[in-house]
């Protein structure tokens, strides 16, 4: 397997990079997951103009598309795969403990891992811990993603595949890795980026397509929706068929299963002309 790093392609097992990097010691660093079948990438320009907005976000340097295109097209030709998601990361570079941010410029790596298609359904749990919509890093993807980290852990523990949060008042938000959809009266709502989640690439692809609307909604909406959905580069729109002890049986429902049809056949346009 082969990976980019220091502009260019290197053998997985012994790429390196430095232990003080600020990705590593800090978090200061910001990524992108993309979907790549058959060794495309799905929606890439939107990708990089998202890692853009990131990188602006935490004040590091604009990253260059050319360079992650260039990188994105090297892995995935050096690593065949039916199904790959391809991840990029994008930090503050290296430099002496205790600086503000490393002193080499910023470090770009580019690999890709195998997955497979997700199941059309799944269970999802909420947590008492919130998003905070007004934060530094809202709306940005940057790898201090500890935080999903154990909410996805609970997630696990209980037999569910995603956590949900809340913001600080009291509005669904997202989940660790995905957009939330609910139906309401056959209507479909989603949190608006206003809530502090991210502006999920899926997310916005499924607004569009489907003419889901963007609704402030409270955590409760959970317990009295017709269906509900999740949306994400790995999972596309995918149904949720229990959400803490609530069960939706006949997940997906109706809506939800127009809105899989709907992302299915769009999603095979070219986004990336
Ligand atoms: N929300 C969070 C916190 C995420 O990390 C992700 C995906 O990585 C999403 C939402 C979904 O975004 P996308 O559809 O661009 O994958």
């Amino acid at each position: 397997m082969k990976l980019w790093l220091d502009g260019g392609l290197q053998d997985i097992e012994s790429a390196r990079v430095s232990v003080f990097d600020h990705g590593l010691t800090v978090g200061d660093g910001i990524f992108e997951t993309v979907k790549a079948t058959d060794g495309k990438p799905f929606a890439l320009t939107r990708h990089l103009d998202r890692l853009t907005r990131s990188a602006r976000g935490l004040g590091l340097p604009d990253p260059d598309h050319d360079e992650v295109r260039r990188a994105c097209a090297a892995v995935l030709a050096a690593n065949p795969m039916p199904l790959g998601r391809l991840r990029i990361t994008y930090t503050g570079g290296h430099g002496p403990l205790g600086s503000d941010r490393g002193e080499h410029g910023p470090t770009l790596v580019v690999a890709l891992g195998e997955t497979t298609r997700r199941p059309d359904s799944t269970a999802v749990i909420t947590v008492p811990w919130t998003r905070n919509e007004r934060g530094a890093l809202t709306g940005l993807k940057t790898t201090s993603y500890a935080e999903n980290v154990v909410a996805l852990a609970r997630a696990h523990q209980h037999g569910a595949s995603e956590a949900l949060f809340a913001n600080t008042v009291g509005q669904l938000c997202e989940g660790t890795g995905s957009n939330v959809f609910v139906v309401l009266d056959g209507e479909i709502h989603t949190p608006p980026v206003a809530s502090g989640c991210l502006a999920g690439i899926t997310r916005a692809l499924t607004v569009e397509w489907t003419g889901a609307k963007e609704t402030d909604l409270p955590l409760d909406v959970l317990e009295r929706a017709d269906e509900v959905f999740l949306t994400s580069t790995l999972r596309d729109v995918q149904a949720v068929h229990r959400v803490d002890d609530r069960e939706l049986p006949g997940a997906p429902g109706p809506v939800t299963a127009k809105a899989m049809r709907i992302f299915g056949e769009r999603s095979g346009d070219d986004l990336d002309p």
